[in-house]
This record gives structure tokens, sequence and C-alpha cells, in this order.
């Protein structure tokens, strides 16, 4: 009943998503398209399965997760979720890029909405719980759909390792164990960056995994 279409955008390679029931209602998460061909990609892979964007949500405010927003919204006319704690980081956003050698298309500063704390945000038949994972941003949020058995984990977590920590690894490693490795073993776990695995591929050590 729900589909995830997977994009790897812009110079960090970074994995934007399409969310979409099968009624046709659909989320884009961390659009990172960051020139012609990779909005293209995005435009056809909607209009080919006439798609109805109805929002966009941020796992964090980096770079690489949001140079594609400004265009995405103007392109559906949507709006933008994202944590508060973020908001900062789109201030500094072009200033980070430039240190990649990455030229935003789009500039984007200020989020249409703000949530704090863990609400379920719902667009049409899409109930997103956000779940606060900070330590790769202040702000950084997981988006797990129970109706669908997904996570989009952003840049907390990966298939194999897990995200840079701003604040030290422990308070990333405890918020991991505490909520993300504590759902279900056959959710499906969509990162930032690099290919999905399920948390149970997730609790594995890495010795069991090759
Ligand atoms: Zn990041
Ligand atoms: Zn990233």
């Amino acid at each position: 009943m729900f589909e995830v279409k997977r994009f790897v955008f812009n110079k960090m390679a970074e994995n934007t998503y399409v969310l979409s029931h099968s009624n046709g209602d659909a989320v884009v998460i961390d659009p990172g398209c960051n020139n012609e061909s990779e909005r293209r990609q995005l435009e056809e892979y909607v209009d080919s399965k006439s798609l109805n964007p109805l929002a966009i949500v941020l796992t964090h405010g980096h770079f690489d997760h949001i140079t594609g927003v400004a265009w995405v919204s103007q392109r559906y006319g949507v709006k933008t979720w994202m944590h508060y704690a973020d908001s900062g980081e789109l201030r500094l956003a072009s200033q980070v890029a430039s240190v990649y050698d990455v030229v935003m298309e789009n500039s984007f500063t200020e989020s249409d909405n703000y949530f704090e704390g863990e609400p379920v945000l719902r667009f049409g038949s899409i109930d997103i719980h956000v779940i606060e994972t900070p330590s790769h941003s202040k702000g950084s949020v997981c988006l797990y759909v129970p109706d669908g058995d997904l996570l989009f984990a952003g840049d907390t977590i990966y298939n194999g390792t897990i995200g840079y920590s701003n604040d030290g690894f422990a308070p990333l490693i405890k918020v991991i164990k505490d909520k993300i490795l504590t759902l279900p073993f056959s959710t499906m776990v969509y990162s930032g960056h690099g290919i999905p695995c399920t948390v149970g591929e997730l609790r594995l050590p890495a010795s069991a995994r090759r």
C-alpha cells in the first residue's frame, strides 16, 4: 500500500525519497536535487505515477538534504515541515556547501512549518510519526511510518554504520539503542546515504552481516 522511491542526488550522494500511498498521496523527504537532470528525474517519477505531492518533510537541515526544497515546494505548491532545533542549520547551509565545493542552486532559509517534540504528521493517507534523535544535528529526527513498517533515518544511522555526531557518540548510540533498535525487526530503514536495510539487520553484529 506504500511505495518508496529512492533517488541519489547531489555531490554528497544524498538519498531523496518519495513516499507514496497507493491512492497517489505522496510526501517528498529530504529533496536534495541540485541540477536540471536531477529535478527532471524527480518530476518524471511523480508524473509517471500520477502522484499528488502533499508535503516536504526533512530529517534535518544539512545542505545536502535541503538543496532541492525550494524547487519541489514551488513545483508542487507544497509546504515544508522540519524540527525547530535545525532552523539555524538552514541559514548556514550555503556556507557549509561551499566547503564541499557545492553551489546550492536554490536557497532555502526558512521552513513553512517547524515542529518540536514527537508529533504525528498527517498528509492525506500518510501518517508520519516523528522520532526525535538529536546528535548528528540538534534537530535530527527519524520519520516512522508504522502503517508501512518504514523508517526514514536521515543521517542518524546507516546500513553498516552510524552517523557523525556533533556532541560525542555516547548520546547518539543511546538514542539509536532506545528509539531505533526497539522498532520491529521487519521495519525497513531508509537512511540519508547508502542502501536500505531492516532494523533486524542493523541489530546484527558486523561479523554476521557479510
Ligand atoms: Zn547530515
Ligand atoms: Zn547527509
